[in-house]
């Protein structure tokens, strides 16, 4: 069964026809997903409860069940653990900065990169999350947090561009005047770099949706421990793509760099990233290092880190520096869900 939040308003329309219910129902029935985040077929009060039954049939109004959430005083940040209706569970996060109220969504059960410093691709990949999935995620969220959701990042557990097209769709129903309306500026989806996808990616949403690129690294043998799907997409097919996309849909890079203590911080490390980043006019958004249990490595001082920015800007690079949210409500990202199912 399909739930209902992955419907688009073609799809809506056609399941009216296909039940004999006029057209102007599928508009009542997105309306009552995408904008009021109904969690119960009662709620949906203009619909008459003959067509709700017929529904039922055949949809999941809901799929996702709330199992557990975090939530530091002293860190603004929500962390969220979600129960599938197939048993499996995964992560959420609402980081609240002042006006700004970022949902950080999950688009697979585990994930294939495995990268080492992150728990996700710890315990495995299971499968992909439906665009159902992912949508719930935002609209359980803004329903049980009460706030106006302002920016959407795909950065939780999954690598978004390996389960492509409920990604793509989900980010329709985001951006859509029928779904949540958000600009697509408001949204970032952040990928391991999976160069056959990225050009597709980019090109699809005419560059509307904020693409960001982890880079970790400048040279394959670092960037493969980082990012063990290097070994599969070195850097020289992604950048290859990455010039590609610069010069043919005029689009602007960002990279992600994780600072890690002595493994990927020296001055050599900055000015090989500053050569990448300079043809592409990439920016590079920098982040400390966020400890997980299971490894040792830690975040270099705050002088290495400045240090390693004054090279980039001495080389006529843009970057900023993040803090990294979540890491006071259990860790890294797909921490707690690897708690919980450790625990099972
Ligand atoms: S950092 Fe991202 S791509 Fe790497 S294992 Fe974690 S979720 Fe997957």
């Amino acid at each position: 069964m399909k739930s209902l939040y992955s419907l688009n308003l073609k799809e809506a329309e056609g399941i009216m026809e296909s039940l004999e219910a006029p057209k102007y129902r599928a508009a009542q029935l997105l309306r009552w997903l995408y904008r009021v985040h109904v969690r119960s077929w009662d709620e949906l009060k203009n619909i008459p409860k003959d067509l709700r039954d017929k529904l039922a049939e055949k949809y999941f109004l809901a799929s996702l069940e709330l199992a557990e959430e975090y939530e530091n005083a002293k860190n603004p940040t929500t962390k969220y653990l979600f129960k599938t209706h197939d048993g499996h569970f995964l992560e959420s996060v609402l980081i609240r900065q002042g006006d700004r109220k970022t949902v950080c969504v999950s688009t697979q059960l585990g994930c294939r990169v495995r990268c080492p410093f992150c728990a996700s691709g710890k315990s495995g990949f299971f499968r992909n999350l439906t665009a159902g999935e992912i949508i719930e995620q935002i609209a359980w969220i803004v329903r049980k947090s009460h706030c106006q959701i302002t920016n959407v990042v795909f950065m939780g557990m999954g690598e978004p561009l390996d389960n492509f097209d409920e990604v793509m769709k989900a980010l329709e129903i985001l951006t859509a005047p029928w779904g949540f309306e958000m600009g697509g500026r408001k949204i970032t989806v952040s990928t391991s770099g999976v160069p056959e996808k990225i050009y597709e990616f980019v090109k699809r949403t005419d560059g509307r949706i904020r693409l960001s690129v982890s880079l970790h690294s400048p040279f394959d043998e670092t960037r493969s421990r980082l990012i063990p799907y290097n070994r599969k997409y070195p850097l020289k097919a992604l950048l290859a793509t990455l010039y590609k996309i610069h010069e043919d849909l005029k689009r602007d890079i960002t990279f992600e760099y994780t600072l890690i203590d002595g493994m990927n911080d020296s001055e050599e490390d900055a000015k090989a990233v500053a050569k990448i980043a300079r043809p592409l006019q990439a920016k590079i958004n920098l982040i400390p290092y966020n400890p997980i249990r299971e490894i040792t490595w830690k975040a270099p001082s705050e002088e290495k880190m400045k240090h390693f920015r004054s090279i980039l800007e001495k080389e006529k690079v843009r970057s900023t520096f993040r803090k990294t949210a979540g890491q006071e409500v259990e860790g890294a990202c797909g921490q707690l869900r690897l708690d919980r199912v450790t625990r099972r």
